[in-house]
């Protein structure tokens, strides 16, 4: 059965070390995270963007292929399936409501008061079902929710209003990270992040975690940051990959031998981060 990602973060933060969240950009995505998770025995979020969502056939689907490759595949160690940046209240519902076990509100583009709103009609929606809840705060650069914008920090006392407000199990408190790749050197807000997590107590996520160097990483563990989402690395592995193949072998026509080295790819990536995490063997 798929957990909510509650214990798995608590324990996460108690500990010093952070949760990868893999976001699913196909179905054979999937079985690939699944597999690493048991090999490394690593309790890990599954993700699925709400931008993604109809592309990957819609919230029943993506549930049913999570919960029953998880039972087929006989996977014992926590898996936690989450919607990231779910764009609205009603959305975070049928996500609930198809079985994810995790969602994200992302209100950040709203002021703070609405943001706040929002969170806490999800949150109460969430709790009978045992779902946990993950709020953002200020805004992450680069791509975010289909809106390309630059960084804006979060704010020290919206973020601590947001968690003694709404009943969250997760703060996204955008410090500075962007999706996708970096243009120049990525400048982490660490004071804030101190602050932030000395005032709210609550596991914090850092979005767009590729391409922050390994030191800033650790650091940000140690500050508080329990979840880290993972995504343009596996795709960049997987592009890269497809690239390779197609221009090594001129007759190949099957996608599954297109697709192969490309999940093998994925595998590699995500089994770095799950390293570099400190998730191996906390399962
Ligand atoms: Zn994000």
């Amino acid at each position: 059965m798929l957990v909510s990602m509650k214990k798995m973060l608590q324990e996460a933060k108690r500990e010093g070390y952070a949760i990868g969240q893999y976001n699913i950009n196909n179905l054979e995505f999937i079985p690939a995270f699944l597999r690493v998770a048991e090999e490394e025995k690593s309790p890990m979020i599954i993700a699925a963007s709400d931008r993604m969502v109809d592309f990957l056939g819609g919230f029943k689907n993506i549930a049913g292929m999570v919960q029953t490759l998880y039972e087929d595949m006989e996977i014992k160690v926590p898996i936690a399936l989450h919607l990231d940046h779910g764009q609205s209240v009603a959305r975070c519902k049928q996500a609930i409501d198809a079985g994810f076990s995790s969602v994200m509100i992302d209100g950040s583009h709203h002021p703070i008061d609405e943001n706040i709103k929002m969170t806490q009609e999800v949150a109460a929606y969430a709790k009978p079902y045992g779902v946990s809840v993950e709020a953002e705060v200020g805004t992450v650069g680069g791509q975010e929710d289909g809106l390309v914008g630059g960084v804006q920090y979060a704010d020290v006392h919206e973020c601590i209003r947001l968690v003694q407000e709404a009943e969250i199990d997760a703060l996204a408190a955008a410090l500075g990270s962007v999706h996708g790749p970096y243009q120049g050197d990525p400048n982490l807000g660490f004071e804030q992040m101190e602050e932030i997590s000395r005032q709210t107590q609550v596991p914090l996520v850092l979005h767009g975690g590729t391409g922050i160097p390994t030191h800033q990483i650790q650091r940000a563990i140690s500050l508080g940051h329990a979840k880290i989402n993972v995504n343009t690395e596996s795709i960049q592995a997987w592009t890269k990959a497809v690239r390779k193949k197609l221009s090594e072998d001129e007759k190949v026509y099957e996608p599954r031998l297109i697709l192969l080295p490309a999940i093998e790819a994925v595998e590699k990536s995500v089994k770095e981060k799950i390293h570099e995490f400190g998730t191996n063997g906390k399962a």
